[in-house]
């Protein structure tokens, strides 16, 4: 049986699978690395002034020290600096050769217009040294990863102005349903607005992709067919949602099946969202959500996003952290992994929130994380402490 932890492991088997292109600096913020980046130059490229104040040599401190001139941040000094001579510099700035101490504006002593004076024989010597951070040649940010803030700084700090990014995916999402209208729609008897397609297009532009087309279509199993053909020669990944189990307009697996996908997978182990599909056949991709939007939710941050990240080359690991329990829980049957919307508080403690199971999605507004309950547990008791990830 396909439980989360082998999918886990089909997961990580999984190859890259599309290409990569070249992006200026500009665009590089959260896309997926695909090459290592390593160090033009050391880093600080000089010895560099940590602090506003005078640089010296440190056996002369407690010494009356001339000032020979003032070294901003981008200059360099012209004169060099002797026994008992100093420069002003900026923080920033280049120390002059030979210095190894830089006493800061708040230790010094005015003595007259072109003399100063140490306050504090103990001062430290407040230079980044060169190559103290990185060397030439270091690696600073390995293939796979996903470029974030820090990521965007580096990048710039190494003068890498074309970086080679994973392509993004041409994705087509088809929302199946004959129940479903479009949101700006009053639905009628029996029908229910298209939430899912707002709810994959917003998790899928976090990651910094776009969907090339967004269907609603009706549960016809001809009709479901001739779009997915249509989607498929157009893209690399299909997303359904909706039809992914067994009733008898769940048309997904069916349609894979007489498409000859490969299925990886067609559960998921995991409560709400057990039914979920993903297949591949040649360079194309298929992943059938469930309809319920809990379900829906739970299997895309689970699931679909690793999947997609795999493919992409990148080195994903979901930020997942353990904290305690303001509330008993208890559930009767423990045979799936449980996903439960969460709150953490401001204490940092999990605490419980009015939830439904799988349909209930406005319980998620109050939400910031969803809690695992482990396989096979039953009960997680106030105080324990127990995997949550952020939302
Ligand atoms: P299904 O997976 O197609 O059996 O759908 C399960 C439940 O989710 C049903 O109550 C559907 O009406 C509902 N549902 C399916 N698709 C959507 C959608 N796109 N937006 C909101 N609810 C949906
Ligand atoms: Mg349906």
């Amino acid at each position: 049986m396909n439980n989360f932890n082998t999918i886990q492991a089909l997961i990580r088997d999984l190859p890259v699978a599309f290409d990569t292109e070249q992006v200026s600096l500009g665009e590089a913020y959260n896309r997926v690395l695909r090459q290592d980046i390593f160090a033009d130059m050391d880093m600080p490229p000089f010895h560099k002034s940590a602090m506003d104040g005078y640089a010296c040599h440190f056996e002369d401190i407690g010494n009356t020290l001339e000032i020979l001139e003032v070294i901003q941040a981008g200059m360099t000094a012209k004169i060099p600096v002797g026994k008992n001579q100093c420069v002003k510099i900026m923080t920033g700035a280049a120390v002059p050769d030979g210095c190894d101490c830089v006493f800061k504006l708040e230790e010094s002593e005015q003595v007259d217009d072109a003399y100063v004076r140490c306050t504090n024989s103990k001062t430290s010597m407040n230079i980044c040294y060169r190559g103290e951070d990185y060397h030439s040649g270091e690696l600073l940010i390995s293939k796979g990863t996903i470029i974030n803030t820090p990521q965007m700084a580096v990048l710039a700090g190494a003068g890498q102005t074309a970086i080679e990014v994973c392509k993004a995916p041409k994705i087509t999402l088809i929302a199946t349903g004959s129940e479903l209208v479009d949101p700006s729609k009053k639905p009628e008897s029996g029908q229910i607005r298209n939430s899912n397609a707002s709810q994959v297009i917003s998790q899928l532009s976090k990651m910094n992709l776009e969907v090339i087309e967004n269907l609603t279509l009706a549960d016809d199993y001809q009709k479901l067919m001739e779009a997915f053909d249509a989607a498929l020669d157009k893209s690399d990944i299909v997303i359904f949602t909706g039809g992914a189990s067994v009733g008898d307009f769940d048309f997904i697996p069916e349609i894979l099946k007489e498409k000859d996908f490969k299925i990886f997978w067609d559960r998921t182990g995991i409560k709400p969202g057990n039914p979920m599909t993903f297949s591949q056949k040649d360079d194309k991709f298929v992943i059938g959500l469930s309809g319920n939007p809990v379900s829906s939710l739970a299997q895309f941050e689970l699931i679909a996003k690793p999947v997609i990240y795999r493919l992409m080359g990148a080195s994903y690991r979901p930020l997942r952290f353990r904290a305690s329990l303001a509330f008993d829980y208890f559930r009767k049957k423990a045979d799936r992994l449980a996903i439960v919307p969460v709150l953490i508080n401001e204490e940092g403690q999990i605490s419980e929130i009015p939830f439904h199971g799988s349909a209930h999605i406005n319980a998620l507004v109050s939400a910031n994380a969803l809690l695992e309950v482990p396989l096979n547990v039953t009960n997680l008791k106030k105080g324990e402490t127990a995997h949550v990830r952020p939302l």
